[in-house]
């Protein structure tokens, strides 16, 4: 959990007060500090690369707002798209098409034939996926992503690695799907297993490393194969909590390239960080509009629900809340928070010690740069929120709010109702 400056009670992100944010903005309002994307980025980068050619591939489904991606374009980052739609994003974001990977899941043929076009190396999920890209190419460097049976993660929703996934090629046909892939005439260039997320420690990446390295090497014996890079997918948690600390980054970079140094020839690691990079860059500002008393629990009601956020609801996770307007003070009463959504799970946060609340007082969620605004919706008719970058005091609209009209735009009325 970051650590955030205040001056009398003030919060303070990136150099700027939350209230003149909320103030200019208006509320919800996702805020990242642009210096923090950066700082994220080179830890990771950097306690990989010192110790083998690293490319860092960042998951963009955490979240793919234009600047951010700019940010972290110009930090030399690559990308892990899941869909044609990231990868656009990132296009246009300057990515050209050799720094993305693309690493999806029950892929259609028009997403195939869309990714050809472009240039995007592959990462084939299934041997029906291969056939199927048979028929589109040839001569196309690939890699797989392999069901490593090694899997991890903050929620049951968010293990991958687990046999019982629908990830990847399954283990036992992983030899096959590559010595086909080299009789198709593709390339085969790399090899890929992405756990789950929000692991915490590095003992799940020591273990699918592990895997991933006997199957190189069962690679170069049978089928006289060289890969280029072993992927070890992302994953990589962050402490929402007080108490919990960060993922030590020297202890799982040592853990993952000893293994790979030791055990193959392979030249590079890659490592698809996602949350790492974005989670504690961002805050959630929301405002506090109702205080209802109830015979069970005092409710803050507040202007962002799990169409803003949807990570409390549907995993049930804690996002650390403070006041920002009255920051640092002693909590008093014990509040649920829960936002506007007509629906009982429509919570932010449970039991929170805080200040006591006044309504206008200003809620900072912690940690909401990842899976925050990329999973938000407009359920219940209302439009996505604003995104603002901030450096050093200075802010930057990232993203304008959604209006009304924006909504309904794609809805059309046959003319026969109209009468
Ligand atoms: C989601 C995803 C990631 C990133 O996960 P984080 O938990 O955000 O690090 C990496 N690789 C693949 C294939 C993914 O689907």
């Amino acid at each position: 959990m970051r650590k955030f400056e205040s001056v009398d009670d003030q919060m303070l992100i990136g150099g700027a007060r939350a209230v003149d944010l909320a103030e200019e903005y208006g509320t919800p309002v996702y805020v990242t500090d642009e210096d923090a994307v950066r700082t994220n980025y080179r830890a990771v980068y950097g306690a990989f690369s010192r110790r083998m050619p690293t490319r860092i591939n960042y998951a963009c489904k955490a979240n793919s707002n234009l600047a951010i991606l700019r940010v972290l374009e110009q930090e030399g980052s690559c990308i892990d798209a899941v869909s044609i739609g990231e990868v656009e994003a990132c296009m246009r974001a300057g990515f050209s098409s050799e720094r993305i990977l693309y690493t999806g899941v029950n892929v259609s043929n028009h997403e195939l034939s869309a990714l050809v076009n472009r240039n995007i190396t592959i990462n084939i999920d299934s041997l029906s996926e291969l056939e199927r890209l048979a028929d589109i190419t040839s001569g196309a460097s690939v890699s797989f992503r392999m069901n490593p049976e090694v899997g991890a993660g903050h929620h049951e929703k968010v293990v991958t690695g687990a046999r019982s996934t629908k990830f990847g090629v399954p283990k036992g046909r992983i030899i096959d799907a590559y010595s086909r892939a080299i009789e198709l005439g593709f390339r085969p260039v790399g090899l890929h297993a992405h756990i789950g997320a929000g692991v915490q420690v590095a003992e799940p990446f020591a273990n699918v490393t592990d895997v991933l390295v006997s199957v190189a090497q069962e690679l170069e014996s049978k089928l006289g194969l060289q890969l280029e890079f072993i992927d070890i997918g992302g994953g990589i948690g962050i402490p929402y909590r007080p108490e919990e600390s960060p993922m030590d980054l020297d202890v799982l970079a040592e853990a993952v390239t000893s293994r790979i140094k030791n055990g193959t020839s392979v030249q590079q690691v890659i490592v698809e960080p996602g949350r790492y990079i974005i989670a504690d860059t961002t805050v959630l500002l929301t405002t506090v509009v109702d205080l209802k008393e109830t015979p069970d629990k005092m409710f803050a009601g507040v202007d962002a629900g799990f169409n803003t956020l949807v990570r409390p609801a549907f995993y049930g996770s804690y996002h650390h809340v403070a006041v920002a307007n009255k920051f640092g003070r002693p909590g008093e009463m014990v509040y649920d928070v829960a936002g506007p959504i007509c629906e009982s799970g429509d919570h932010i946060a449970r039991e929170r010690l805080l200040p006591r609340l006044e309504e206008g007082d200003l809620l900072a969620v912690y940690d909401a740069g990842a899976y925050g605004f990329s999973m938000s919706s407009q359920y219940n008719m209302r439009p996505k929120c604003r995104e603002v970058l901030v450096r050093q005091g200075r802010t930057n609209l990232i993203r304008e709010k959604e209006s009304i009209d924006d909504l309904l735009s794609h809805d059309r009325i046959p003319a026969r109702l109209m009468i």
